[in-house]
């Protein structure tokens, strides 16, 4: 079976272990470099992005992952994890690991709609709709190439300042982000189908 990493610094994590567990899976919570030993893939999960990105820095933990994941390493960023993730962020004062190739901008949703839920297509996890829920979430401003889009903000829902159609799941290679919070819901398909990217059975795009 595979061992999936949570990295356990700070944010949601504890959620990310429950789904894993509900699905059988062995978990490790990782707060140092040795605790990436032997894992086969990792969840970022949802919190800060400031506070990971010093936490990850007086660890080591930057060169490690960014090693892992040049290597293949599947990872998972949700939120705050996602920032972590993209290749470019607007106003953040630390690097991140830029596994994704797309344009962030933090908590750009505004004060207004710190946190909504909506209904959302994700075409990969089959026809029924998924609960996505947004907690002062990151806005993906452009996707490079090779980032496929897995789901988008639906035509009709009023949320000021984001249009609708901007990209809310991608995915490149064995890399994928959402800027909304699986974990925070019962519904399981998408830690199910992060499981099936670590085991291959997902083609990487
Ligand atoms: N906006 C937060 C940040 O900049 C992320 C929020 C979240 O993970 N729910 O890190």
């Amino acid at each position: 079976m595979a061992r999936i990493g949570v990295l356990a610094l700070q944010g949601d994590f504890l959620e990310h272990e429950v789904a894993l567990r509900h699905l059988g899976q062995e978990v490790v919570q990782v707060r140092t470099v040795a605790h990436l030993d032997g894992i086969d893939g990792l969840i970022i999960p949802g919190g800060e992005s400031t506070t990971f990105g010093r936490l990850m820095s007086d660890l080591g933990l930057y060169r490690a992952l960014a090693d892992m994941i040049a290597a293949g390493l599947p990872v998972w960023g949700t939120c705050a994890g996602l920032i972590l993730l993209a290749r470019h962020v607007l106003d953040l004062s630390y690097p991140t690991l830029a596994a994704l190739d797309i344009v962030v901008d933090r908590n750009a949703y505004g004060r207004q709609v710190d946190s909504f839920e909506m209904d959302v297509q994700v075409p990969v996890l089959g026809p029924e709709p998924f609960r996505a829920i947004f907690i002062r979430a990151p806005v993906i401003q452009a996707v490079g190439e090779g980032v496929e889009v897995l789901a988008r903000l639906p035509q009709g829902e009023d949320v000021p300042r984001v249009g609708a159609g901007t990209p809310i799941a991608v995915c490149q290679g064995r890399v994928l982000g959402t800027t909304f919070h699986p974990e925070l819901t019962q519904d399981l398909r998408f830690h199910r189908h992060f499981l099936e990217l670590v085991a291959g059975r997902v083609a990487p795009i």
